[in-house]
């Protein structure tokens, strides 16, 4: 029997059938566009499989508060087609299957924490740096959602002393996500962060802002490991500047450990999506 993933994105839904150890077996991505329509897409796509569960590693926000008569529908978002539309029990109606839900950050870390880059700990925090900022948390299996689920993208960040930049994001400004998503680089700078890999400036800013919350989350969460993930993360000099600025805001009050395994990139090449999605569903 097979389990089917879907990484459900703003700009594209990626689904998938895979097995119970994180294999996927077949995958195919469609672009978001208002429920109905990407909907009828993602029913045609699993028709070819016989499943046995599905999980949906979401993006947000997303009532995951299994009390509440809307668990499962999506929430505030700016993408207003999309807003209040109940995608659990959609889900579960079109595929007639059980279907577990997570957020998206959640589930990629599911997938890094089983198959990938956290594997030989008992609890880690993913985060993803692209368009937006998010992070998930998996300790001893679990991963943790909370009333309605964590926004580590949005806390507030410190100012980098050479950073007159107001920041982006529409509800804070200037929180993390505001400060240093691929769009904020992106705005700051004038180009895309792929362009500006021999710009020291623009790393050394955005490595103060990743720190900076990193040791935030550390300091409240004390995760084993922190995997960094995300488009604005293929800029690899980007691990040794934030590993030194970690280091030296811990200021040897919490032992670190060995700083290249603590703070290390992903292992499943940008399949943690839909394998943690896969994994929502597989229990172990
Ligand atoms: P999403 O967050 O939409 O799922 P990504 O994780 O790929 O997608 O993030 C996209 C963001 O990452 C964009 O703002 C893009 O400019 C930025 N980005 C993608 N590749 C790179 C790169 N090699 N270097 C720096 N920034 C990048
Ligand atoms: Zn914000």
């Amino acid at each position: 029997m097979l389990i089917g993933g879907i990484e459900a994105g703003g700009t594209k839904i990626v689904c998938a059938v895979g097995d119970r150890s994180g294999e996927v077996k077949a995958k195919k991505s469609i672009s978001t566009r208002g429920p109905d329509e990407t909907l009828q897409e993602v029913k045609a796509f699993f028709s070819d499989y016989k499943l046995e569960a599905l999980g949906v590693g979401s993006f947000g926000p997303v009532n995951l508060d299994k009390s509440s008569d809307t668990y499962g529908t999506i929430l505030n978002t700016p993408k207003t087609a999309w807003k209040h539309f109940d995608l659990l029990g959609r889900l579960q109606e079109d595929l007639q299957v059980p279907v577990y839900i997570d957020t998206d950050v959640n589930a990629a870390c599911l997938a890094e924490y089983r198959h990938g880059a956290g594997r030989d700990v008992n609890s880690c925090l993913y985060i993803t740096v692209g368009t937006g900022i998010g992070a998930g948390l998996v300790q001893n299996g679990c991963t943790f959602q909370g009333k309605s689920h964590p926004e580590m993208g949005h806390i507030i960040v410190p100012k980098h002393p050479d950073d007159s930049f107001a920041g982006i994001c529409p509800y804070h400004g200037n929180c993390l996500e505001g400060m240093a998503s691929g769009p904020a680089i992106e705005k700051r700078h004038g180009r895309k962060g792929h362009l500006l890999g021999d710009e020291k400036r623009v790393w050394e800013i955005e490595a103060h802002y990743l720190a900076h919350a990193i040791a935030s989350y550390t300091l409240i969460l004390s995760p084993e490991r922190i995997i960094l993930g995300g488009g604005v993360m293929k800029q690899k000099m980007l691990f040794p500047l934030i590993r030194q600025k970690v280091s030296g805001l811990m200021n040897d009050y919490v032992v670190m450990g060995d700083m290249n395994e603590f703070i290390t990139a992903p292992q499943l090449d940008d399949e943690q999506g839909v394998k943690g999605a896969i994994a929502l569903a597989v229990e172990v």
